[in-house]
């Protein structure tokens, strides 16, 4: 029996895109749950990928993974270095993924910060880099170099756009790796063309679910590495699913994001354990599910919205 959407709210443990909630809707069909969760500033027109991901979900589910588990990274907000030193440990992955040039902060501190890191990884560990797109070319040169003395693996969004990217890129012996730049279907797609990147970072609801996210991909034909968009377990199962899927997956996916939550809809979370996630699709527990359910019309109408 197909049940009716539950709209769904769950405090985040630390503020994520200015957000202390993470929201969104769980719908149900013949295959399972699927989560439609865009966020806030997102419209109509952006928010039927989202949908489409969550409609693949719940209606065809997905296609055969080709590996049982998948490797994650740790990520390490701008915090001093020795909590950074002190995160890295508790994370137990073998890649983590730091952030830099935090508004307000020195590069100082990012060196710093990376440093720390790479003392809790070993010599054998990765480690990446995130800057968001907040350096100039310029900053990005001097700065990279600076940082690969602790042996980058790669830099997320170094700068903002696809052309300082590329220029970068050409001038950098760091692979580069696109965030911000790809947020829509056809963008990996631009990312090659321009020669901005290494490799591209997907996130399967804005993709529009699994089966257009391996297309993308395959188009595309960078490396990729599947993010999360800090989803429930229900989206969070699309993510690993994509990354599951995925005919090569050279890279820790960003898909270690259940601990950014306070709670989780399932009681099999996707957590990962020994940095890395089994492949697997929990199901949606109504006690758990109940703790976080809201009375919601205006999501209900953008789902609608999204639909039409
Ligand atoms: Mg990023």
């Amino acid at each position: 029996m197909e049940r009716s959407p539950v709209v769904f709210r769950i405090p985040m443990r630390e503020r994520f895109r200015g957000q202390t909630v993470r929201e969104g809707v769980l719908i149900h069909g013949p295959a399972g749950w699927g989560e439609f969760s865009p966020f806030p500033e997102y419209g109509p027109r952006e928010c039927s990928r989202w949908l489409a991901c969550a409609r693949e979900a719940a209606d065809e589910g997905w296609p055969v993974p080709v590996r049982a588990a998948v490797p994650v990274n740790s990520t390490i907000p701008a915090v001093p270095p020795d909590k950074a030193f002190q995160l890295v440990r508790q994370a137990g992955c073998a890649t983590a993924k730091v952030k830099v040039a935090e508004r307000g902060q020195s590069f100082a501190e990012d060196l710093a910060r990376v440093e720390a890191v790479r003392d809790a990884l070993g010599p054998s560990g990765k480690l990446r880099v995130d800057a968001n797109g907040a350096w100039s070319v310029d900053e990005a040169l001097s700065h990279l170099k600076a940082l690969d003395r602790f042996d980058l693996e790669y830099a997320e969004q170094p700068c903002a756009t696809l052309g300082e990217l590329a220029q970068v890129r050409r001038r950098c012996d760091v692979p580069i790796a696109a965030d911000e730049s790809i947020r829509k279907a056809e963008d990996p797609l631009r990312v090659r063309a321009a020669e901005a990147a290494d490799i591209a970072v997907v996130k399967v609801q804005p993709l529009g679910g699994v089966r257009n996210a391996l297309r993308v991909v395959e188009a595309c034909g960078l490396p990729a590495v599947v993010s999360s968009a800090v989803e429930s377990s229900v989206g969070l199962a699309a993510g690993l699913a994509l990354a599951a899927a995925l005919p090569e997956l050279p890279y820790a996916c960003g898909l270690g994001t259940m601990t950014l939550l306070s709670g989780d809809v399932v009681k099999d979370s996707l957590m990962p354990v020994d940095g890395q996630i089994a492949v697997r699709r929990p199901n949606v527990d109504f006690s758990y599910l109940s703790e976080f359910e809201i009375e919601s019309p205006s999501w209900l109408r953008r789902m609608q919205e999204a639909a039409s």
